[in-house]
C-alpha cells in the first residue's frame, strides 16, 4: 500500500503552523523516516497518520482512499512508542493477541498470528510472562510483536529506541532492520537521532519548523545535503563562506558556498596550510581542531595525532566538497 501525505497543515494556535505544507509518499514495504530536531512537528505528522489528530488542511491517502476523517480504529495502522505502552496486567501473549482479537479473528487465526509475531521478534518462550518480568528491550520487542500481529498497512514508530540504554539501542536497531527485511511492513519512523535514521531508513525526510527540507536515501542526505540546515543536522560539518580566502584555496567558484565533513579532509604535504589548535583522541579517529592562515576554525578527523601548535597541511578531494 502506498501512503501519501499531501500538503498537510496543522496549527494548535492561530497563525502558528506546527506542520506547514508537508508532502511525501511512502512506498509499499518502505522504511521511511521523519527526522528532525525536537519540536519540528514530526510527531504531529505521525499522529495525524494514526488518526489521533485531525489535519487542518491537506490529505492523507492509503492508496487511493482518503483517510482524513476516518477514526484511528478504522485505519489499519499500528503504533510503537518510546515508552513501550504494553499492558502490565496482561501476559505477553495476551498483549499481542489483543489486536487480532478486537479484529474479530477466530481463535486459531489469533493463535497463529501471535505465535508468528513472537517468532519474528524472537520471544518464542516468553508468551506466559508479564511485562514486568521482561527487560526494557524485551518489552519493546513485545510492543513490536503487538504491532506486527494486526498485520497493519502501516506501522508508526515514535522514537521506539529512545528509552533503551546505548547497548540495547544498538541491538534492537539491528533487530528492527532484520524484522523489517523479513516482514516488509511499510513503516513511518519518527526520530531526532541521525544515526538511527542513517542506519535504518530506506529514505529520510528531514524536517525543520514544520516543513520538509529534503527527502532522499541516507547516503544522499548525508553526502549531498540540499541546504545548510540538513548539512548541519546530519553531522559535523565545516561551512566555508563564499569568496573567503579558504574558498579560493579550495578552488570554489566565486559566490558559491561549500562545506565539507571532517572525514573528507586529508592531511597532505601539498595542501592548505593550517595550524593544529587542539586534538581529541576518540579511539577510531583523532579529532583535530585547526585554524587556517585566515583564522577560520575547522574540524578535521585524522588517524594521525599532530601536536598542538604544529603546522600541517590538508586538502579535500573535489568530489567531497558539498555545494550548498
Ligand atoms: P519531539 O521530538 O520533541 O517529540 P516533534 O518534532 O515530534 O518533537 P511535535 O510533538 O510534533 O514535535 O510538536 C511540534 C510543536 O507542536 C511543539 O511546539 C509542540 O509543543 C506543539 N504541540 C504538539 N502537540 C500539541 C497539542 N496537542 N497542543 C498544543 N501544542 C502542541
Amino acid at each position: 500500500m502506498t501512503i501519501t501525505v499531501s500538503h498537510l497543515v496543522k496549527s494548535f494556535s492561530p497563525g502558528a503552523r506546527v506542520v506547514d505544507d508537508v508532502s511525501f509518499a511512502i512506498q509499499p514495504g518502505e522504511m521511511f523516516f521523519l527526522l528532525g530536531p525536537s519540536g519540528c512537528g514530526k510527531t504531529t505528522v505521525l499522529r495525524m497518520l494514526a488518526g489521533f489528530i485531525r489535519p487542518d488542511g491537506g490529505d492523507i491517502l492509503f492508496d487511493q482512499r482518503r483517510l482524513n476523517d476516518v477514526p484511528p480504529q478504522h485505519r489499519n495502522t499500528a503504533m510503537v512508542f518510546q515508552n513501550y505502552a504494553v499492558w502490565p496486567h496482561l501476559s505477553v501473549y495476551d498483549n499481542i493477541a489483543y489486536g487480532p482479537r478486537t479484529r474479530k479473528l477466530n481463535a486459531d487465526s489469533v493463535h497463529r498470528r501471535v505465535t508468528e509475531a513472537l517468532r519474528i521478534v524472537r520471544l518464542e518462550n516468553l508468551g506466559p510472562r508479564k511485562p514486568a518480568e521482561l527487560s526494557g528491550g524485551q518489552q519493546q520487542r513485545v510492543a513490536l510483536a503487538r504491532a506486527l500481529a494486526v498485520e497493519p498497512d502501516l506501522i508508526l514508530l515514535d522514537e521506539p529506541l529512545s528509552n533503551l540504554d546505548a547497548r540495547l539501542r544498538l541491538e534492537l536497531r539491528g533487530e528492527l532492520q532484520r524484522i523489517h527485511r523479513e516482514t516488509k511492513t511499510t513503516c513511518l519512523y519518527v526520530t531526532h537521532d541521525q544515526e538511527e535514521a542513517l542506519s535504518l531508513a530506506d529514505r529520510i525526510a528531514v524536517m525543520n519548523r514544520g516543513k520538509i527540507e529534503q527527502i532522499g536515501p541516507p547516503a544522499e542526505i548525508y553526502e549531498r545535503p540540499a541546504n545548510e540546515f540538513t548539512a548541519r543536522f546530519m553531522g559535523e560539518i565545516n561551512i566555508i563562506e563564499p569568496d573567503s580566502s579558504l574558498a579560493r584555496q579550495l578552488n570554489v567558484p566565486p559566490g558559491k558556498k561549500v562545506a565539507f565533513r571532517p572525514e573528507a579532509a586529508e592531511l597532505a604535504g601539498d595542501g592548505i596550510d593550517i595550524v593544529v589548535q587542539r586534538t581529541v583522541y576518540l579511539g577510531s579517529k583523532v579529532e583535530l581542531l585547526v585554524k587556517t592562515s585566515s583564522n577560520q576554525e575547522l574540524k578535521l578527523w585524522s588517524r594521525e595525532m599532530p601536536a598542538p601548535g604544529e603546522p600541517v597541511r590538508f586538502h579535500v578531494p573535489r568530489a567531497r566538497l558539498i555545494f550548498l
